[in-house]
């Protein structure tokens, strides 16, 4: 089978023919449909310093996936040959504390499908049972190969109440206009997004009528006078990884709001504790999904009006998977989604 594959410890991915995985008795394969590309994977690609330190080439990189379950071991009775699938990149033990009590995202020994071990970027992939989530009929196939960016947005938007709330997303990535447009379908009162990029504000507005600012040459004080939020948020979402983005946060948040943190900070971003001290406010790191009630509750937002399939800006071929990889270098675009139907 064909699979994009990080073959030397160097920049760049080459596609290559590799033997299809063998399926154990607790495990599925799927035949991939749709792959979406991940930040994570543009690290990979790019082969920066986290890279460097975690990926042991050679391996099959992706984790966003959807496709046909083909084959099935002797003991996976839930799921049929014909399911269409997307799944949780996260392996867990199954017998760690947390494992044992439900909060599977929690596990402390979670291996990473195409970061740890081969991964869905192939024309066929092998996990087990128990990672598999069977998409409901009605929703795009594309759409469904970004369960898991999804999955992380649904994630920290809904960490806390905000019906009636304002609300500052700082970082208009993929995750962060999935977020906004979550914040708006649940019934936020102000959803405020902050980037850089002019081309991912304008997808914000497009998507979900977000309020935009662009920090680098717009005010986030002038935004808020003109929505009269006059003492600050009441929640934020970071989704930027960036320190100032994070720092200014904290800077315009009510007494009391509440934070939740998905973008993984540098090692510059400094963290102004004695605001957080004094103004009382909340702080929660996400990773992941909640495996798997992230998952219904995504499906149902979608099967209730939420609409996102703008996300998808791009879609290339597999076997023209550099020009994917260039588009998310660009920063001119919204998810990317590689075909492996043809
Ligand atoms: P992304 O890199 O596509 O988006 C980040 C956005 O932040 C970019 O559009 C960038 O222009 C913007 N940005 C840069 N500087 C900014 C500033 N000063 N103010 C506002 N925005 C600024 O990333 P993504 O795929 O949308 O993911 C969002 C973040 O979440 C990333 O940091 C990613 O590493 C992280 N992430 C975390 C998890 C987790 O489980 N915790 C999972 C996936 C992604
Ligand atoms: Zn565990």
């Amino acid at each position: 089978m064909y699979a994009i594959v990080k073959e030397q410890a160097a920049r760049g991915l080459a596609l290559r023919e590799v033997p299809i995985p063998e399926t154990g008795e607790t495990d599925v394969k799927i035949k991939i449909h749709y792959t979406s590309i991940c930040g994570t994977d543009l690290h990979i690609h790019n082969w920066d310093k986290w890279s460097q330190e975690t990926i042991k080439p050679p391996m099959t990189i992706g984790h966003e996936f959807v496709g046909e379950i083909v084959e099935v071991g002797s003991l996976v009775k839930e799921y049929k040959i014909g399911d269409i699938v997307s799944g949780e990149g996260h392996i867990v033990c199954g017998h760690c504390r947390n494992c044992k009590a439900g909060k599977r995202h929690l596990c402390k020994n979670t291996i990473g499908v195409g970061v740890n071990r081969d991964g869905a970027f192939a024309q066929y992939l092998v996990i087990p049972q128990t990672n598999v989530i069977i998409c409901e009929p009605g929703i795009p196939e594309e759409l469904c190969s970004s369960f898991d960016p999804l999955g992380n947005a649904v994630h920290t938007a809904l960490s806390f109440d905000m019906v009636g709330e304002d609300v500052l997303i700082t970082g208009a990535g993929p995750i962060g206009i999935m977020a906004a447009a979550i914040c708006r379908h649940i019934g936020a009162k102000h959803v405020v997004i902050t980037d850089v990029n002019d081309y991912r504000l304008n997808l914000a507005r497009e998507i979900c009528g977000a309020h935009t600012v662009n920090v680098a040459r717009e005010s986030l004080d002038d935004k808020m006078r003109e929505l009269h939020i006059e003492e600050g948020f009441d929640v934020g979402l970071e989704m930027s990884g960036n320190g100032q983005a994070f720092t200014s946060m904290i800077d315009h948040m009510y007494n009391g709001g509440k934070i939740a943190v998905l973008g993984l900070q540098g090692s510059d971003t400094v963290v102004p504790w004695n605001k957080i001290v004094v103004n009382c406010l909340q702080l929660k790191g996400i990773y992941g999904r909640e495996i798997f009630e992230t998952w219904y509750k995504m499906m149902a937002m979608l099967n209730s009006g939420l609409e996102i399939e703008k996300i998808i800006t791009h879609k290339f071929d597999f076997r023209e998977f550099q020009k994917g990889f260039d588009v998310m270098n660009s920063g001119q675009c919204g998810k990317v989604v590689l075909d492996w139907t043809k």
